[in-house]
């Protein structure tokens, strides 16, 4: 799905000259590459404070419990999307709000939002699916009128450009509360192990989230919270320094494979490429079709055969999964989020595609959806 050796061959020197620093320095915790890198995001994401962390997961649940949310209260996340959004609420003993997604954006729907406001909710996590922010501006509008903490899962949409009705325009992850990033190997700005990253622009609730990153601990010893170990590891922060210098051509790699399959696609009747919205980048972290009169899992078994690899983000619901499955949700209850399970497939994308590779992927789709057709 994605070709990181190629990645990693054009910037090797860069790579390879950073990694041996750190060891060389064998300041592999918390070394200066870990303020290097979080200042240079910063800088880039025009936000005063980036807090590093272990992962994108980690980044959700502190930034949870940096906001005290407390158990019991209800947080409201699409159904539509990776566990991990879930699950860190489950474990804080929240209730996860289901709701459900454009049918065509594959983005929480804001009207499902206000629907599904209680007393009892507290925070919104809106999850920039697959590379463009969801509508941040109607979110933080019913946010604001109710009181409510949002919470942006941005592990998919690093680099993307949310527009305001009124121009100013702000990246993925800096218009909520929190915006909660990760750095896993596939994502748009990987690094070569786990990492992550919160974005706020809030200076007390960036003390919050360093603190409860380390250990619940502002001053070496001294425990004011409860807290948890999740730290950015020094040798990935020195690799994340050099990539981020090469983020928006990565964007614009991407951008370029998902015109290629959009002009290839378009005007097929049994495929609807993804569709872009107005007021967001999309920097394509995955380019996802959905079928439709043809047997999705066909075509990938196809696409298989001649070594063509295929994705399905996601196959399952969130409440048809044991773990997260809840007399409040019955199948049925969310039935855009149930159809997309059923008929979205992602094709590879990556910053380092050939066109003579597009061209044998679109073929042999073109070519499976023709013989459907006949
Ligand atoms: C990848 C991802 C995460 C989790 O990130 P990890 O670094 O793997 O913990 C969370 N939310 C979404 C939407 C993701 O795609």
């Amino acid at each position: 799905m994605v070709d990181l050796t190629n990645q990693y061959l054009r910037i090797q020197p860069e790579i390879d000259a950073a990694v041996l620093d750190v060891i060389h320095s064998t300041k592999f915790i918390n070394g200066p590459a870990v303020k290097e890198f979080s200042d240079a995001l910063a800088a880039y994401l025009g936000v005063p404070y980036v807090i590093p962390c272990a992962n994108g997961t980690d980044a959700l649940q502190i930034a949870m419990m940096a906001l005290n949310l407390e158990p019991g209260d209800e947080v409201i996340l699409p159904a539509f999307t990776y566990v991990a959004t879930a699950e860190v609420i489950a474990l804080l003993k929240l209730k996860p709000v289901l709701v459900d997604v454009h049918p065509h954006n594959f983005l929480i729907d804001t009207n499902a939002i206000e629907a599904a406001i209680t007393p009892r909710t507290k925070a919104i996590v809106p999850v920039h699916l697959f590379g463009q922010c969801a509508d941040m501006e109607t979110i933080l509008t019913i946010a604001h009128k109710h009181k409510l903490f949002v919470i942006e899962d941005t592990a998919q949409a690093i680099g993307s450009v949310y527009t305001f009705t009124n121009g100013s325009q702000k990246q993925a992850g800096t218009m909520g509360d929190v915006g909660c990033t990760s750095f896993f190997p596939s994502k748009n700005l990987g690094c070569m192990g786990d990492g992550g990253a919160m974005y706020t622009t809030n200076e007390v609730l960036a003390k919050r989230l360093k603190m409860i990153a380390n250990h619940g601990q502002s001053i070496q010893y001294q425990h004011d919270d409860i807290g948890v170990n999740s730290r950015l590891d020094t040798i990935q922060a020195a690799i994340l320094n050099v990539k981020l210098r090469h983020l928006n051509s990565y964007a614009a790699a991407r951008q370029k494979v998902a015109d290629y399959y959009d002009k290839a696609f378009a005007g097929s009747a049994h495929l609807l490429p993804p569709v872009r919205v107005a007021n967001s980048t999309h920097v394509f972290h995955q380019y996802t079709l959905q079928t439709c009169g043809i047997n999705r899992d066909e075509l990938r078994a196809y696409l298989a055969q001649h070594d063509i690899p295929s994705m399905v983000y996601y196959p399952i619901p969130l409440h048809a999964q044991k773990a997260y499955a809840s007399p409040d949700y019955p199948l049925g209850k969310l039935p855009i989020t149930e159809q997309l399970c059923k008929c979205v497939i992602s094709l590879p994308i990556s910053t380092e595609m050939e066109e003579e590779q597009l061209a044998y992927i679109v073929k042999h789709v073109n070519e499976f959806c023709n013989q459907q057709t006949q």
